[in-house]
C-alpha cells in the first residue's frame, strides 16, 4: 500500500516536471512566433491602428515618413483645373472571385479585361475593395462608405480609382457581391457567379480629382496614381449596415497633402 502511493507520488512528480518542461518549450515557441508575426500585424484601432504603423515594422517607415501619403482631403478650390484628361475606363461585365481578407472584403480579377488609362499610360485592373466610413474627403467631408478599384501596369505601377458612397437607393451592381460576401477571413476565394458591371457602377459625372499618393494600408508605399471621382455612387443603408457588421471601421485618416499638387479634370 505504502509502496503503491509513493510509486504514484514520483510518477505524479515527474509528470509535472515533464508537463514543466514542455510547457517551458510551448512558451519559448509562442513568444518566437508572436514575435515574428507582431512585426506584420496591423489594424485600424488602438496600438495597432493607423497612428502606429510605422512603428509596426521597419517596411511601413512609408506610413510614418512619406510625403505623398493617402488618402487626403480633396478641395475644390484648391485643386487646379485641368481641361482635357477625361476618365479613360474600358470597362466590361467581369466574373470576380471574393475574399475577406481580415482587413476588408476585396474581389480579385482573374482576366486582365478592365483597363483604366492614365496619363497615356494603361493599367489593368488587378482587385476591387471597400473601406467604411470613406478615406478621402471632399471639401472636408467624408462619406459612408469608398470603393478603390486598384490596376496595376505591364511594369507594375499602380492607379488607383476611388469611388465615394453615400446612402441612398440600393446598389444592384454590387448585390450580388454582397450576396456572396464572406463573414469570417476566407483562405481561398469564394467564386461570383454572377458578373459585376463596372461600368454601370460610375457615376454619371465623370469629373475626377488626381493626385500622386500611396497605399492606404501599410506598407503606404508611394508611386500610386489617384484618380477620385466627385460625384459619389449611392448605396443602401442595408447594404452599409451588412458591410459594417464585418468591419465597422476601416478607413485610414486623411494624410497631409503637404506640397502635392491635386488636379481636377
Ligand atoms: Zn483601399
Amino acid at each position: 500500500m505504502k509502496n503503491k502511493v509513493m510509486m504514484s507520488g514520483a510518477a505524479v512528480l515527474m509528470s509535472i516536471s515533464l508537463a514543466a518542461c514542455s510547457a517551458a518549450k510551448e512558451e519559448v515557441k509562442a513568444v518566437k512566433t508572436e514575435a515574428k508575426t507582431a512585426a506584420k500585424a496591423w489594424s485600424y484601432e488602438g496600438e495597432t491602428g493607423p497612428e502606429h504603423w510605422g512603428d509596426l515594422d521597419a517596411a511601413n517607415a512609408a506610413c510614418a515618413n512619406g510625403k505623398e501619403q493617402s488618402p487626403i482631403n480633396l478641395e475644390s478650390a484648391k485643386a487646379k483645373s485641368v481641361e482635357n484628361g477625361e476618365l479613360q475606363v474600358r470597362y466590361a461585365p467581369t466574373v470576380f472571385s471574393i475574399a475577406n481578407n481580415g482587413h476588408t472584403v476585396q474581389a480579385n480579377a482573374k482576366a486582365g479585361t478592365n483597363v483604366l488609362t492614365v496619363d497615356g499610360v494603361e493599367y489593368k485592373l488587378a482587385q476591387f475593395h471597400f473601406h467604411t466610413p470613406s478615406e478621402h474627403e471632399l471639401n472636408g467631408k467624408g462619406y459612408d462608405m469608398e470603393l478603390h478599384l486598384v490596376h496595376k501596369s505591364a511594369d507594375n505601377k499602380l492607379a488607383v480609382l476611388g469611388i465615394l458612397l453615400k446612402a441612398g437607393q440600393k446598389n444592384e451592381q454590387l448585390a450580388a457581391l454582397w450576396a456572396a460576401m464572406p463573414k469570417e477571413k476566407t483562405t481561398a476565394d469564394v467564386a461570383l457567379n454572377a458578373p459585376v458591371d463596372l461600368e454601370a457602377l460610375l457615376p454619371k459625372n465623370r469629373a475626377t480629382f488626381r493626385y500622386n499618393g500611396s497605399l492606404t494600408t501599410p506598407p503606404c508605399s508611394e508611386g500610386v496614381k489617384w484618380t477620385v471621382l466627385e460625384q459619389p455612387v449611392e448605396i443602401s443603408e442595408e447594404q452599409i449596415k451588412q458591410f459594417k457588421s464585418l468591419f465597422p471601421d476601416n478607413h485610414r485618416p486623411v494624410q497631409p497633402v503637404n506640397s502635392r499638387e491635386v488636379t481636377k479634370h
